[in-house]
């Protein structure tokens, strides 16, 4: 049992590791086409510094840990933090989020380290649509594509599909991506458009509703009545015919604040309380200062227990935080 609370009553037990802020892609929903500052490689926490503080948070606690970023695999090695990790505590349930771009070349070396599964962002089928939204080549599509096929073989399970939908982009994709899920045996979890972009340029028009992609679905592929949700942010749907779910991350319009059981570490060692936190706690200067794990320990339950209530995206005093998506670690 997780001894990390909140004032609201809330257990944490999943933490999201941010490994870089330095991307290879370019989404529009996340970043500007030329890029951001990235953090001197000083001030990224090293492996050792992760397995560190990884290991006090399992002993307070922490069950789950995701590796997130900018792209975790542009980070060299990351076979061996998973190993790392995997020594720390066996039964981890231990996953990563990624833009899929080196499955292809990396997905044996993480399943042979132990990764059990992993989600890969996709946002389109189309070469030209990739292209507009992510600012790549639309020629990676298929090598997404050929990496989630890899990674199945690797015996990675389950494999999920991140596809953030925005209006007027990729909203006429959803049942396309709804059918890709049946024919490929993958969980395509729609995400709802945050205000986490690094321009700014987020308005509410953009964002397509969770109960409107779940319509969109059903129209199609009819998705049977009830939903689970366990802990994850996902509602899950399944089809009615027993081929496989999808997953809706409703964010925005249907904020699961309440039940929220995460906080995040930046790559450069800042602990993150909520997405949308203003403030900021700094992990890595008392890590670097010398302090004892006891202080660490003491000092992440205190931030844990003031962890906001939750976001404000729909209210009037909404305020957006400094650091965009890629930064904080998604
Ligand atoms: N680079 C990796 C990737 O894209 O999977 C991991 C980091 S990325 C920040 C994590 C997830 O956040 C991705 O699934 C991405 O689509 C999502 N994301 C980024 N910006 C977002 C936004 N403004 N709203 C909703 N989801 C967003
Ligand atoms: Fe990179 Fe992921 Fe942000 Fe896209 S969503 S720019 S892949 S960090």
């Amino acid at each position: 049992m997780s001894r990390l609370k909140d004032t609201f009553g809330r257990t944490i037990d999943d933490l999201r590791i941010s490994l870089t802020d330095r991307c290879n892609f370019r989404c529009i929903y996340c970043m500007p086409a030329e890029g951001l500052p990235w953090l001197p490689r000083r001030e990224i926490l090293t492996y050792e510094e992760i397995l560190h503080l990884a290991r006090i948070f399992i002993g307070l606690g922490i069950h789950t840990i995701r590796l997130t970023g900018g792209e975790p695999l542009m980070r060299q090695d990351v076979e061996v933090l998973i190993a790392g990790l995997l020594r720390l505590d066996a039964t981890l349930d231990l996953s990563m989020t990624t833009n899929g771009f080196f499955l292809v070349e990396k997905v044996q070396r993480l399943a042979d380290a132990g990764l059990k599964r992993i989600n890969v962002s996709l946002d389109s089928l189309r070469p030209e649509r990739f292209e507009r939204m992510v600012r790549r080549d639309g020629q990676l599509v298929s090598k997404i594509l050929a990496g989630i096929r890899l990674a199945r073989e690797a015996g990675l399970n389950p494999i999920k599909l991140n596809c953030v939908i925005m209006r007027g982009y990729n909203d006429d994709e959803i049942a396309d991506f709804a059918r890709l899920g049946r024919e490929q045996d993958v969980q395509v979890r729609f995400i709802e458009y945050m205000p986490l972009d690094a321009q700014g340029r987020w308005t509410m028009d953009t964002v397509v509703p969770g109960a409107e992609i779940h319509a969109r679905v059903h129209a199609v592929y009819p998705l049977r009545s009830e939903q689970g949700n366990g802990s994850e942010p996902a509602t899950v749907h399944h089809f009615a015919d027993g081929r496989g779910s999808i997953g809706i991350i409703a964010s925005v319009s249907q904020p699961f604040c309440e039940s929220c059981n995460r906080v995040r570490i930046t790559a450069d060692g800042h602990l993150r309380t909520c997405l949308f936190s203003l403030t900021e706690h700094d992990l890595k200067g008392l890590l670097r200062s010398g302090a004892s794990d006891e202080d660490l320990a003491d000092f992440i339950i205190a931030t844990v227990w003031k962890k906001e209530a939750g976001h404000k995206i729909n209210q009037p005093d909404f305020v957006k935080p400094d650091r965009s998506m890629s930064a904080i670690g998604g």
